[in-house]
């Protein structure tokens, strides 16, 4: 398992989120080292003579806290001392607590119940994928709500809110320590932080060995879609972020009360931008709608296109610009989804062709490195009204900011080797390594004619987006269904 987990390539988020453990003070003198790429070497076998050095820094730990050691004391030190209590998932980047808060199904049936909340409790897992704080606070809405709750549990109705959550939360505990499970499994000394780098939002999927193949790379494309678009990733990426602290609400697309995630109005497998223009949708409506938009979507990105804003990046641009006063309709937004998807994956693997014969420096031009060096924060965050959102930029001081540059490029280049590396797509490339047009790129790259090669490149890509597009045009004059799968 250990060894499997070591090809899978983690979120970048998941990669930040190491960096920020190993440097925080907390674990001052746990041992770490680094691969060949800069990586952090997170995980040790337990027995080896790192593994030994790391539990001896557990067992110090245990004493200087006053914890017996025994079996668990180690997971009970890695609770302790995490500095945030969120753990990020390598799989699916996202944050869960570490703590025993996400109820059971049988808890949620309870509460709804109970409280006559909508939780959702038909989801794969025995587990509901909200803390139960997120839940009750979403619903406690009002006082006459929260002297319901208290009541409900025979509790005493404190004005503050927090604090009557608290008090449901210890008083469920101690009901039955079974009703909650975290959102990560602990496994010290073997990672870094004690915690197993998947958060149990993907545990199960992968301890299923359910399409193994698939969930290995699983958010590798996700990394090329994101790195090589245009758009300001860290802005995006900080706005997501915000959408998983806001407590569960009614779902646009389904009804269902569930945590939100950010849709990207115009998909980034698409080739749209990585950009601050997203929609609340639950995870379910999210992962079904993936490589595809509705007419209602291209309305909204033509009404922000006459806004003044990009919404496409520079590579799929052509192809937006033939088909978006194309589409009347559903039908005609699925068709065009289709033809982008096809036509971005083209552009990728004509980015990695171009990236394995010259390397990274002509490429680089493409990259936006620049968006690195602003941290942002938000204020008024109304997931149902983003358009008041108000957005608070500070620079990063001038380490970090050399370390998430280094990062971001470092990971845009491995993303694009990734993507030639995944087998059975598919989509069809229409350039292969022996073509012509691409030598002419590289040759102009070889000579330092990067103008020349930047206009070549921009050729071929609409040559190749043409004979895509007739083609897919030809499919559906002759009614063979098109696919979004890419
Ligand atoms: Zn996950
Ligand atoms: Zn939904």
């Amino acid at each position: 398992m250990i060894e499997r987990e070591h090809e899978i390539h983690s979120h970048p988020n998941f990669e930040e989120y190491q960096e920020f453990i190993a440097s925080h003070p907390n674990y001052e003198g746990l041992y770490y080292d680094r691969n060949k790429s800069g990586r952090i070497n997170w995980v040790v076998a337990g027995k080896s003579p790192k593994g030994h050095i790391r539990q001896r820094w557990w067992d110090d730990k245990c004493r200087e806290l006053g914890i017996p050691l025994r079996k668990g004391c180690y997971a009970h030190v890695a609770r302790l001392i995490h500095p945030t209590g969120l753990h990020v998932c390598q799989c699916c980047g996202e944050a869960r607590s570490i703590f025993y808060e996400y109820p059971t199904k049988s808890t949620a049936l309870l509460l709804n119940m109970i409280l006559g909340t909508e939780i959702d409790s038909d989801s794969d897992s025995d587990r509901v994928e909200c803390t139960i704080k997120d839940i009750i606070e979403g619903w406690c809405d009002t006082r006459e709500k929260e002297l319901k709750l208290a009541n409900a549990f025979g509790l005493p109705a404190p004005d503050d809110r927090k604090h009557l959550v608290n008090l449901v939360y210890k008083h469920l505990v101690a009901m039955d320590s079974r009703r909650f499970s975290p959102g990560v499994m602990s496994n010290p000394p073997d990672r870094y932080d004690g915690f197993h780098s998947y958060g149990l939002c993907c545990r199960t999927k992968f301890d299923k060995g359910r399409q193994v193949e698939n969930m290995q790379t699983y958010g590798q494309d996700r990394r090329a879609y994101e790195d090589w678009s245009d758009g300001d990733y860290n802005l995006a990426n900080r706005l997501m972020g915000e959408f998983r602290k806001q407590p569960p609400m009614r779902c646009p697309g389904c009804g269902r009360i569930a945590k939100m995630s950010a849709d990207h109005i115009g998909p980034i497998s698409l080739g749209f931008c990585h950009s601050k223009n997203f929609a609340p949708m639950c995870g379910r409506c999210n992962s079904s709608k993936n490589n595809r938009f509705t007419k209602s979507d291209v309305d909204k990105l033509l009404r922000i296109e006459a806004d003044g804003q990009q919404v496409i990046s520079w590579h799929s641009k052509y192809i937006w610009d033939t088909l978006k006063y194309t589409i009347k309709d559903d039908r005609d937004a699925k068709f065009a989804s289709s033809v982008m998807a096809k036509c971005h994956q083209n552009v990728l693997n004509i980015l990695a062709l171009i990236y394995r014969k010259t390397g990274p420096e002509f490429l680089s031009i493409y990259l936006h490195p620049e968006f690195s060096l602003i941290d942002y924060r938000f204020d008024n965050v109304d997931l149902m009204n983003l358009d008041k959102l108000e957005i608070i930029a500070t620079p990063i001081d001038s380490k970090n900011k050399r370390n998430n540059q280094e990062r971001y490029q470092r990971i845009a280049f491995e993303s694009l080797d990734d993507f030639l590396k995944k087998k059975n797509r598919k989509t069809q490339f229409l350039i292969d390594e022996n073509s012509a047009e691409l030598d002419e790129i590289v040759e102009c790259v070889n000579a330092c004619k990067y103008d020349l090669a930047d206009k070549r490149l921009k050729c071929l890509i609409e040559k190749v987006c043409d004979s895509i597009l007739v083609k897919c045009n030809l499919d559906r004059a002759n009614e063979i269904e098109f696919d979004t799968d890419i």
